[in-house]
């Protein structure tokens, strides 16, 4: 999956989200990157998201939308990343003893942005007019 939020110069978000879909999936599956709210979700008000992962989780998630609304509600990119995606693991570990893998990116209105991933490693990249495009790497936190 390649998944990607922006900011333009007059403010408007824009979120995009490709990808193949699953290794060896069945016929006619439909995984989270098409579903707004799951594989991506934009409000130019607030901020953007994308998922890349197991999409069948993603989407039980709706995880983009879940990080654009803690935005929303105050949180940073990078604590709304963190949040949606070590809470929802949690639960989906107490329901079913397991969490597929989920990784995110998301930048808010104001160009700040921020990335979690239940993974051990994801790379992902990131700049703005001030920072230099760079690859980064981070790690599994929660
Ligand atoms: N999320 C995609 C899917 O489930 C797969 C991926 O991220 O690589 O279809």
């Amino acid at each position: 999956t390649v998944g990607m939020v922006c900011l333009d110069k007059e403010e408007n978000i824009v979120a995009g989200t490709s990808t193949s879909g699953l290794f060896m999936k069945k016929k006619g599956r439909v995984g989270d990157s098409p579903v707004i709210g799951s594989g991506l979700y934009a409000d130019s008000e607030i901020g953007g998201a994308s998922a890349t992962g197991l999409g069948e989780d993603i989407m039980k998630g709706i995880i983009s939308y879940e990080i654009v609304k803690l935005m929303e509600s105050g949180l940073s990119p990078q604590k709304a990343c963190e949040k949606a995606v070590f809470t929802f693991e949690k639960k989906l570990i107490r329901k079913r003893g397991k969490a597929g893998d989920i990784s995110v990116i998301a930048m808010n209105n104001k160009g700040e942005w921020g990335v979690a991933t239940n993974i051990e490693n994801f790379s992902f990249v990131a700049g703005n007019e001030k920072t230099p495009v760079k690859v980064y790497r981070t790690k599994r936190k929660g």
